[in-house]
């Protein structure tokens, strides 16, 4: 079978770029992609703060919702409080990570007080930084959050506890012979070079694009396989080669 994509885009807040993000949106109706989209609840990273928040912002998550695109909950409010990179192991940063329970919950119940206030339901996870560890995830399952959008992987997969997890890889479209790649990408700072490039790609890779719901529904039935943990592997290597580059 010939490879597929999941489009994702992460940090949806009130203050984000919403130039950008008007285009990206257009881009993705014209061409009737579904993305994931990883909100945050209770942005309080300055980082995210590009443009003046938007009033109807929690509308605009409810029609996006109601298009059956998917929104995830993308933590609480996107502020590292440590060092700890959780079991992905990406970023040494986390609003989650070695977290007791008891303070995870907080912020879990928190974010999804906002999302059932606001009337959205959170459809996945999504960890800021790709950061959290096994307490975030067994917090989430108690409040009904058993899809990950997030891992090395060939395909999504279902791990024995009740979880589907959908691989995200890449942060681009890139030609691949097989299997399921999500690919994640941060609008605010866009360029119109970088606008023309994604709808570029949505032109050329539209009909292999796939919703997150036909992931989770292929993950439910398989196994991670051994082709799984060697895609991990190496590209756990490659990223680990690239920062040693980028600090030499
Ligand atoms: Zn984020």
């Amino acid at each position: 079978m010939s490879s597929r994509y999941l489009v994702r885009f992460d940090d949806l807040c009130p203050t984000m770029n919403w130039d950008v993000w008007n285009r990206v949106e257009r881009a993705m109706l014209s061409r009737d992609v579904r993305p994931l989209l990883a909100v945050v609840p209770d942005n309080q990273d300055p980082h995210l703060t590009v443009q003046p928040a938007r009033a109807d912002f929690w509308e605009q998550v409810r029609m996006w919702q109601r298009r059956g695109w998917t929104i995830a909950l993308h933590g609480y409010q996107h502020r590292y409080v440590n060092q700890n990179s959780g079991i992905i192991g990406r970023n040494a940063y986390s609003e989650f990570a070695g977290l007791s329970e008891r303070e995870q919950e907080q912020k879990i119940e928190a974010g999804l007080r906002i999302f059932a206030r606001e009337g959205v339901r959170a459809d996945a996870w999504v960890a800021p930084a790709h950061s959290f560890d096994h307490t975030t995830l067994t917090v989430l399952a108690r409040h009904g959050i058993t899809n990950i959008s997030d891992g090395y992987a060939l395909r999504p997969y279902a791990d024995g506890e009740g979880r589907v997890w959908t691989p995200q890889q890449i942060g681009r479209f890139i030609d691949m012979p097989g299997g399921v790649w999500t690919v994640c990408m941060h609008f605010n700072s866009w360029t119109d070079a970088d606008i023309v490039s994604f709808e570029t790609s949505l032109q050329r890779y539209q009909g292999r694009i796939i919703r997150f719901a036909d992931a989770v529904r292929e993950g439910e039935t398989r196994k991670a396989s051994w082709a799984d943990s060697a895609l991990a592997t190496s590209l756990r290597t490659v990223r680990r080669v690239r920062s040693v580059i980028a600090c030499a």
